[in-house]
């Protein structure tokens, strides 16, 4: 059944089953004229707003519905983590074409109740509205954070060690192969688009990362180069990243020679991964255990001062400036 025939409000009543994983906090959810939540005492509370676009975000002859709806949610838990928080709540505003069915709805619906019933996120309201062209979805997030484990931009400080979860570049490289289209064959295909299409945002890692000592966070949205320069920008420090240390798996390294890539320009530029990189003091990264954290850490430079500038030491030992060349709507 297409949108046109079900109508908006019929509509609403089905989005609304399954929202509420974390009912302690809600007074209102779906169904009023605003939410109405608590807050918790004490808490600083975070907000955070992401919009994806069809054709600019994403292309419905390479993403299911489901992963389109998993991913709109993760991106914006991503953030929360990396402001060392929980998230608690979300609110989707959604523009559809009337040409859509219903079940394509459902299922968008689908992934995105599947990430927030995994984190114990309550999607409390939204807007519903038709697009003459296109698809695009709107997700907020609130999350909370103790006033002491809030981690800005501008927390890093020189002796620092700036440090990363996961393993980088995946995701540019799975979005190459989807746009290739003939990526099935291949053994390192599928994690790669995996890790593209449905990103797993590190919330457990970032709330933990932030009681145990790091000062300063971002989540990798748009390449590591661009997430270092950010810091560095805000916190007046330089920093020194070296190449041989960022972690790639060995699915980008292979398919970055297929490719006739170089595995290290998708984790530096690439974008699109959602781990997380943060500073920390020596000391305190040697009382961390991985086991705890729930992701790889690898140690990939550190925090120099400003003078220094943001450089990139390759396999030889020479420093070239590392530049923030992520993506840019307007450019
Ligand atoms: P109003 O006319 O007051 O804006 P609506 O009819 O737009 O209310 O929405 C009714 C209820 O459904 C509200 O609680 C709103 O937050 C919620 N809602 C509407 N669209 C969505 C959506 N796409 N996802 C989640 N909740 C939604
Ligand atoms: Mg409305």
């Amino acid at each position: 059944m297409q949108l046109a025939q079900l109508g908006e409000f019929t509509l609403i009543d089905l989005i609304k089953q399954d929202t509420i994983n974390n009912a302690d906090s809600v007074v209102i959810g779906i169904g009023d004229d605003a939410a109405v939540l608590k807050a918790t005492p004490l808490k600083l509370q975070l907000v955070t707003t992401d919009m994806l676009v069809e054709k600019v975000h994403f292309d419905l002859s390479t993403t299911s519905a489901w992963q389109l709806g998993y991913k709109a949610i993760g991106v914006n838990l991503s953030d929360i983590a990396a402001m060392g928080g929980v998230p608690r709540h979300a609110v989707i505003s959604i523009a559809l074409p009337p040409y859509l069915l219903v079940d394509f709805v459902m299922s968008l619906y689908d992934g995105m109740k599947a990430l927030c019933r995994e984190f114990g996120v309550n999607i409390v309201g939204g807007d519903t509205v038709s697009s003459p062209h296109g698809l695009i979805i709107n997700v907020t997030v609130i999350g909370e954070v103790e006033p002491g484990n809030l981690q800005r931009r501008s927390g890093a400080s020189v002796g620092e060690l700036v440090v990363v979860t996961g393993t980088l570049g995946n995701s540019g490289c799975g979005l190459d192969l989807l746009i290739q289209d003939d990526w099935q064959g291949y053994d390192f295909a599928p994690f790669l688009v995996a890790r593209h299409l449905v990103p797993k945002p590190q919330v457990v890692a970032g709330g933990m990362l932030a009681t145990l000592g790091s000062k300063s966070m971002n989540d990798i949205s748009d390449g590591l180069a661009s997430e270092v320069n950010e810091i560095a920008l805000a916190s007046n420090v330089g920093m020194r990243i070296y190449e041989p240390k960022i972690p790639l798996s060995p699915e980008l390294i292979d398919a970055a020679a297929m490719l006739g890539k170089t595995a290290v320009d998708y984790a530096l530029y690439g974008g699109e991964d959602y781990q997380l990189v943060f500073t920390i003091a020596p000391e305190q990264f040697d009382a961390l255990a991985e086991g705890d954290i729930g992701a790889r850490l690898t140690v990939i430079g550190e925090v120099t001062d400003q003078s220094q500038g943001v450089v990139l030491v390759g396999e030889d030992g020479c420093a070239s400036p590392l530049e923030a060349k992520g993506y840019n709507h307007f450019r």
